[in-house]
């Protein structure tokens, strides 16, 4: 049976665009069709464009065109370039994206340094095209499959690496057919994808195979403010919850870790909530990622256009530079502040959730 909701969860959100657009090449796919018929049903106005190219009209002031491009949602076609598969170090073998863009508001979101232009959604409507890149890639991943300690996770991939798929589930469907599909391909491969939403009751019921572990996205309620537009921290580790119980491996990514004041006392206090809600379930398949708040310059002129209010710290105070191996700049948490981080971290976990696997530290 499935846990109690604390009753201030129960009503969270569904997104609601103001306006979903559909391209001509994306309407020539049933999966692209269904997208827009879906939205339809809504009472969502579905505009189909005169052509494939998304010139949108957004208000010259900045803050107004973030409004609007948030509200929207584009239904296009992947081209070749953004289905090629990319290793993705630390989380998976290979990046798989069904989408790209969020409805969310999270003042550090990290699409802010990765994405071009307004931020729409766009929901891509040659999902066959996408799955029928997986299978040669099965045996070719260069990240888990080489690590020791994940080696038995099999060919990973990972979807939410340009998108929350399950803030769009409702929309689009992609991700209970990917996990379907993954659950139907008897192969040594894990689907990946983490949320910071909570509308899981698609995927519940479908044949998963135990190929698919969903991880839910996770900061303290003391930090909700840095995280606009997603569902309640409880709700998502009820959801989280909800899918153990149905047979899914599960996981934490403990995202951004945000070194605010009062940070001990707030993370302590996520780790036991989780410990809580999870106790009753057995034989647990928990893994915990752990990833520490980070900004390049760009991604930090961005959000600052995008969240001019916010008070997350994005100073030069605990940080210091570093160089990726594409040469490009990040500004991480100095050794000290890592340190303390690290050291409580580790300590909680395995303290609290001492079945938890943790598998990185970044
Ligand atoms: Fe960005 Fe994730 Fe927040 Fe969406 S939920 S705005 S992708 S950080």
């Amino acid at each position: 049976m499935n846990p109690p909701l604390p009753a201030e969860v129960r009503a969270a959100k569904l997104w609601r665009p103001k306006q979903v657009l559909i391209t001509p090449s994306a309407a020539s796919w049933d999966h692209g069709r269904e997208i827009a018929e879906r939205c339809a049903s809504l009472g969502i106005d579905v505009r189909t464009l005169p052509s494939d190219r998304l010139s949108l009209a957004f208000p010259d002031d900045e803050r107004q065109a973030y409004a609007a491009a948030k509200q929207t949602l584009a239904i296009v076609v992947a081209p070749p370039s953004k289905r090629r598969l990319q290793p993705i170090a630390p989380s998976a073998d290979w990046r798989v994206d069904l989408a790209e863009g969020c409805p969310a508001h999270c003042s550090y979101c990290y699409l802010a340094g990765s994405l071009k232009g307004p931020p729409i959604t766009r929901a891509y409507a040659n999902l066959p095209e996408i799955i029928d890149e997986l299978p040669r890639h099965l045996g070719q991943g260069t990240i888990t499959s080489r690590s020791a300690a994940r080696v038995h996770e099999g060919t990973t991939f990972e979807a939410s690496c340009y998108t929350d798929p399950l803030a769009l589930e409702h929309l689009t469907g992609s991700l209970s057919a990917l996990i379907a599909w993954f659950g139907a391909w008897q192969a040594d491969a894990q689907l990946r994808f983490t949320s910071k939403f909570d509308a899981v009751a698609p995927l519940l019921q479908l044949e998963h195979g135990g190929r698919t572990r969903m991880r839910a996205s996770l900061n303290p309620a003391a930090f909700a403010r840095f995280e606009g537009g997603t569902s309640p921290v409880a709700a998502r580790i009820a959801a989280l919850g909800r899918m153990a119980q149905a047979g899914y491996p599960i996981g934490l990514t403990i995202a951004p870790i945000i070194a605010a004041p009062g940070w001990e006392r707030a993370y302590g206090g996520l780790i036991g909530q989780v410990a809580e809600l999870l106790a009753a379930i057995p034989q647990l398949d928990l893994t915990v990622e752990l990833i520490t708040h980070r900004y390049s310059p760009g991604s930090k002129a961005t959000l600052e256009s995008w969240y001019p209010g916010s008070d997350l710290d994005m100073g030069l105070g605990n940080r210091t530079e570093k160089r990726t191996k594409f040469g490009s700049v990040k500004f991480v948490y100095d050794a000290t502040t890592m340190r303390a981080l690290r050291t409580f971290f580790e300590t909680e976990i395995g303290r609290l959730l001492p079945m938890a696997r943790i598998l990185y530290w970044t």
